[in-house]
């Protein structure tokens, strides 16, 4: 309730506001944002992500992490990021399953890049007496600048972005109004591509947005452009550091390999969709991620991408069959129909498996070719 006070607040008393500043007020707003107050993950939260199915997950990552590592070189003074790393479960299993990988612990040090306070504290309690080296930042651009392997999972989902909606051949942007009883609601900006209110604050379509905007052709009346600025700067941001110093980084989540032109932001509470102006602060917000825009980013870094590739197909490639197998050599009945159906949600193609929605992007420094490609 106080979030949504306070949106109709800030509208009334300068103009309607983008998607993007919606989505960033609602997920992240200083205590009542949703990230900052509520606890997201699980079978009791609104979503359950791929490191909380199966610890087979971010075995499998720890497996990719120390291949780029030892074809990196296997030396010493190796950043291993993580961005985005929710209750630190990926960590957790991607640190035992590398113990074994002769010298890959004592080579690095571990950034866990966090903007929630409260998950930082669970992260901390989660890894405690795992590793020595472990250091906490709110952004990338604070982490110790070297050769780096990037992980992150279901992060770029949860940036924030602009929707523009076509009508008669034109652009107009979708933003957050006020109806007449002083009631949320959603508007389209009458000028083209931007309400422009409040002066230079608010950003111009950024030159990617622009590419896909120009795009016309064949895309039809009341279809969505979206666009995230966010992703762009990170993009930028990781792909600069692996030009740098060497290095990978390894991106999963859910979109497309196409921008679709279709509205993509959904609220999930309690893991079911809900209206996006339902309990603004208390639903999980995210939208599909344009897995082109960041290969395009990357390429214009000049750094090389593999994928975006299925999940399912990534984690296959991995060897999770393997895994599972040996997992359930010494599993109770019970405990080997869990790891079966974990797999089968992990990397199976139905609507309810994340084995297509699902996608894995790499991005790497010069001649690395990564595993599971
Ligand atoms: N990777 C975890 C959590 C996914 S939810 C998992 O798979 O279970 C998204 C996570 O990203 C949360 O931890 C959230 O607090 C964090 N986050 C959101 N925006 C961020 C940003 N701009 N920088 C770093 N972390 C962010």
């Amino acid at each position: 309730m106080q979030l949504e006070q306070h949106l109709k607040n800030l509208i009334l008393h300068s103009a309607p506001i983008n998607m993007a500043e919606f989505m960033r007020i609602a997920l992240a707003y200083p205590d009542y944002g949703y990230y900052k107050s509520k606890e997201p993950f699980g079978v009791k939260g609104d979503f359950t992500t791929a490191p909380e199915i199966s610890q087979m997950f971010g075995e499998l990552i720890g497996i990719w992490c120390a291949d780029v590592w030892q074809k990196i070189g296997g030396a010493s003074g190796v950043e291993l990021v993580e961005i985005g790393p929710g209750r630190g479960t990926l960590m957790a299993d991607l640190l035992r399953a590398t113990r074994a990988v002769p010298g890959f612990h004592d080579a690095i040090s571990i950034s866990m890049v966090e903007t929630s306070d409260r998950l930082i504290k669970v992260q901390n309690e989660k890894l405690q007496g795992m590793y020595p080296r472990i250091k906490w930042y709110k952004n990338l651009s604070e982490v110790p600048d070297k050769p780096v392997i990037i992980v992150n999972n279901e992060l770029f989902d949860a940036l924030p972005v602009r929707q523009y909606v076509k009508k008669a051949d034109k652009w107009y942007e979708k933003m957050l109004g006020l109806n007449k009883a002083g009631g949320l609601e959603f508007v389209i900006a009458r000028s083209e591509y931007e309400a422009e209110r409040r002066g230079n604050q608010a950003l111009k379509i950024n030159e990617y947005g622009l590419q896909r905007v120009a795009c016309n052709e064949g895309i039809k009346e009341g279809a969505i452009l979206e666009n995230c600025q966010d992703a762009i700067i990170l993009m930028q941001e990781i792909s600069a550091r692996i030009k740098k110093h060497g290095g990978a980084a390894l991106i999963v989540d859910y979109g497309y390999n196409k921008p679709e032109y279709k509205d993509t932001i959904i609220a999930i509470s309690n893991h079911k969709h809900v209206g996006l102006l339902e309990n603004i602060g208390y639903a999980d917000i995210s939208a599909h991620v344009d897995f082109s825009l960041l290969k395009q980013v990357a390429s214009d870094m000049g750094l090389q991408s593999f994928g975006a590739i299925g999940q399912g197909d990534f984690l296959r490639n991995m060897g999770i069959e393997f895994r599972a197998a040996s997992l359930s050599k010494n599993a109770t009945e019970k405990q080997k129909q869990d790891i079966e159906s974990a797999k089968a949600r992990l990397i199976g193609n139905g609507d309810m498996q994340m084995g297509e929605l699902f996608k894995v992007l790499a991005v790497v420094g010069d001649n690395l070719a990564p595993a599971g490609f």
